[in-house]
């Protein structure tokens, strides 16, 4: 299927979704998630439309990247990509993220804050982040306790290159998507919590929740940004 119909066939499942809840469209996002794929079917979804792109690992990412920065600096293009990156990221690599990715999703500690705020001031610039919340418990997932929330934001404070922007979460993977509900619904509660007791501040909107197999549950319970790769960009497999 071309990207073009798959956009299409995702748009309708978004509208369904903000029909059944009550939700405007304008109030979500897509980040397009191209961690499976190739730079040139990469550079398609961009082609496409597809504007927010969010990859997980800077290794990967990094040729991707420099080749759509030398494509839009060369044609001087007004529409550039904005990069998400979205995977659990090492300290020692908040160099080579930072200003290079207009947001991080993935902020899990204070350690990795300060490596972020570092490299963020030494470039005089402030990085829009998401903290990410295990609300489903896993032991496997990153993410700090819904309940050191509050704690954490505070501690964020330190470090004022970070401007957070809101919360992230994954659901766990093998769950029908029903049963992904209450954890987007916690971590919804848990923003609006964190706005009301004035924890966070008043750019502490967002929620990036849902991913290919739950994004229509993730937009009922109020996602802002949601990640898609598989069913919107596709994997390597589909390219062929
Ligand atoms: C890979 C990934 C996605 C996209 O996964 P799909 O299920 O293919 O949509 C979203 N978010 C994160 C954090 C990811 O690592």
């Amino acid at each position: 299927m071309s990207i073009e119909d798959r956009i299409q066939q995702v748009e309708r499942s978004i509208e369904a979704a903000c029909l059944r809840s009550g939700r405007r469209r304008e109030e979500i996002g897509i980040v397009a998630v191209t961690k499976y794929v190739s730079l040139e079917r990469t550079k398609e979804a961009f082609r496409s439309g597809l504007r927010h792109l969010g990859e997980n690992r800077w290794q990967d990412a990094e040729a991707k990247w420099r080749a759509l920065d030398e494509d839009t600096r060369e044609a001087a293009a007004e529409v550039k990509p904005v990069w998400h990156f979205i995977g659990s990221l090492q300290s020692r690599k908040a160099k080579d993220v930072v200003g290079k990715f207009d947001y991080i999703h993935s902020l899990d500690r204070l350690s990795l804050a300060e490596a972020i705020h570092k490299q963020a001031a030494r470039l005089g610039t402030q990085v829009p982040c998401f903290i990410q919340v295990n609300v489903s418990g896993e032991e496997s997932k990153h993410g700090i306790k819904p309940s050191e929330l509050p704690t954490f934001l505070g501690e964020l404070g330190a470090y004022p290159s970070i401007k957070p922007v809101g919360l992230m979460t994954m659901a766990p993977y093998e769950m029908e998507a029903e049963a992904t509900r209450p954890v987007f619904r916690g971590l919804r509660e848990l923003r609006d919590e964190a706005r009301a007791s004035g924890a966070a501040g008043e750019d502490f909107i967002h929620l990036s929740m849902g991913m290919s197999g739950d994004f229509e549950i993730a937009i009922e319970e109020g996602a802002t940004w949601i990640r898609l790769g598989s069913i919107l960009v596709g994997k390597e497999e589909d390219e062929q």
